[in-house]
């Protein structure tokens, strides 16, 4: 099978691990750079020029598209749809996922547990809109912030006034949360391959930290779920419509509550956490989806809708 990874850099630690894993599984691998991808979008024959060369013969393609370029990666990875490429994570899911905001959305309508969550737009609504979330300690968070950065706790009512005045003065999009306090500074990692999940980690925040992102400086150790946690994951990763996903939960007095769906986690902490061989089971899985699927569709996949 021959397989592009979509990444800006091929240093990246899941980069190199899904390289190894392809090549380790006798497949074709190219890593391919999306901000150098340029596209022609016919309906004839819809093509993707990467640094000269037109793209062609990949059967399945993993998106590994960092935050700050959702937008051109996907764009990227709807090219390769139209292309009739396999995509690993469609390009609506990766979108959707992006947003917090419209996660929470999603997620909320399926009767999945969440943190109490609010948002407004004007400025005169935000007493209202704090009493709304169960009023302080609460959670504030930019809707496209990613490592922890642009999450803000506020301990007192006031602080929250002022924190989501000033965000709302900066046309910053953000979204009032529930504090989660009971959860300690801690977070799980449960990583979902298809239906399953098929590792977990828990990650805790630093000393005074209430954030356990591993960028922040968190340490990641190994965890046992309950099945309720379980299946919260599965069904979150299925509601965003993502084959491969990192869903973030938080274990809270009212039951699991999931935080955030990554559509691009990252491979080291949890490979090295639980020691298994993640990269191996993603690059299994979309060779065997990419055969299946490349049985029924043709270019005029139903791929993409929306
Ligand atoms: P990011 O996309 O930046 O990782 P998250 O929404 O995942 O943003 O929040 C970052 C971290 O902050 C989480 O991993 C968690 O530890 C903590 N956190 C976020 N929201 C809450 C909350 N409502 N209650 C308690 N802790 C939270
Ligand atoms: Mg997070």
């Amino acid at each position: 099978m021959n397989i592009a990874i979509l990444s800006r850099n091929r240093n990246l630690y899941s980069t190199r691990r899904l390289v190894e894993a392809a090549q380790q599984k006798g497949h074709e691998v190219q890593v391919i750079d999306v901000l150098r991808c340029y596209m022609n979008i016919t309906s004839m024959r819809p093509s993707i020029h990467y640094r000269g060369q037109e793209l062609n013969g990949f059967d399945a393609v993993i998106p590994r598209i960092g935050s700050s370029v959702t937008f051109y990666g996907t764009a990227v990875v709807r090219q390769f749809e139209m292309m009739g490429v396999y995509p690993l994570n469609e390009s609506v899911a990766i979108t959707r996922s992006r947003d917090k905001l419209r996660s929470m959305q999603l997620l909320a309508r399926k009767g999945i547990g969440l943190p109490v969550t609010g948002y407004a737009h004007n400025p005169d609504d935000i007493d209202d809109l704090i009493k709304e979330v169960g009023g302080a300690p609460l959670v504030i968070k930019l809707l496209e912030g990613t490592q922890g950065i642009g999450v803000v706790l506020a301990e007192t009512t006031k602080a929250a006034e002022s924190v989501i005045q000033a965000f709302m003065g900066l046309k910053a999009n953000i979204m009032v949360q529930e504090f989660i306090k009971e959860s300690g500074g801690a977070d799980m990692r449960c990583l979902v391959i298809g239906e399953k999940v098929v590792a977990a980690m828990k990650r805790q925040g630093p000393e005074g930290e209430f954030r356990s992102n591993l960028h922040r400086g968190g340490t990641a150790s190994l965890i046992r779920l309950t099945p309720e946690e379980r299946s919260t994951a599965v069904r979150a990763a299925k509601i965003m419509g993502l084959n491969v996903c990192g869903v973030d939960i938080l274990r809270s007095n009212h039951g699991p509550v999931v935080m955030e769906v990554n559509s691009s986690p990252g491979l080291e902490g949890i490979e090295k956490a639980t020691e298994k061989d993640i990269a191996g089971m993603i690059i299994d899985f979309t060779a065997r989806r990419a055969t299946e699927t490349s049985g029924r569709s043709t270019r005029t996949t139903t791929r993409g809708k929306g």
